[in-house]
């Protein structure tokens, strides 16, 4: 499998629970590197936008709410089969049906406040990049 680059999402109620460091070390243990990252406050307008696939959904005004509660950290990750290893490292959507040691399972509350986001597909990864990082911005961290 190739090289390939994911976007993930600390969400609101992990970042307050002091979490990040716990979140970042599952993701590098599972061979996934961190190649770009930025603490952010999203906007209504930008969770909105992010999570317009969603629109329709009954859960979509309270994911927005949420998602807006608190700062995230926004990462690019980068390894072999990256988007399907970090759905892997993340657990199901419902934290109750999540794998023991995932992500989720460890650090989720309930299906919305689920701790961390990921592409579910390298075109979706690739938008979602675009949505939080420039071209400038990756290229300036490049090693
Ligand atoms: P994400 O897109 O955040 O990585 P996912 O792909 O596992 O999660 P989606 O179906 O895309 O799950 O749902 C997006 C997010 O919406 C979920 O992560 C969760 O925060 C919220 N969500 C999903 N289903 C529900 C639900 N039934 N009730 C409340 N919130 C939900
Ligand atoms: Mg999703």
């Amino acid at each position: 499998m190739a090289i390939e680059r994911t976007f993930s999402i600390i969400k609101p109620d992990a970042v307050a629970a002091n979490h990040i460091g716990g979140i970042t070390a599952k993701l590098e243990a599972a061979g996934l590197r961190v190649i770009a990252s930025k603490m952010v406050r999203l906007t209504e307008a930008q969770a909105q936008a992010f999570y317009a696939v969603h629109a329709a959904r009954p859960f979509y005004a309270g994911l927005v709410k949420f998602m807006t509660e608190g700062p995230v950290v926004v990462q690019v990750l980068e390894g072999e089969g990256a988007v399907l290893k970090n759905r892997e490292v993340m657990g199901a959507t419902n934290p109750e049906k999540a794998a023991e040691g995932t992500i989720r399972k460890t650090y989720a509350t309930d299906i919305e406040r689920n701790a961390v986001h990921g592409s579910d597909a390298p075109e979706t990864a690739k938008e979602e990049i675009a949505f939080f990082f420039s071209t400038a911005d990756l290229a300036s961290l490049a090693r």
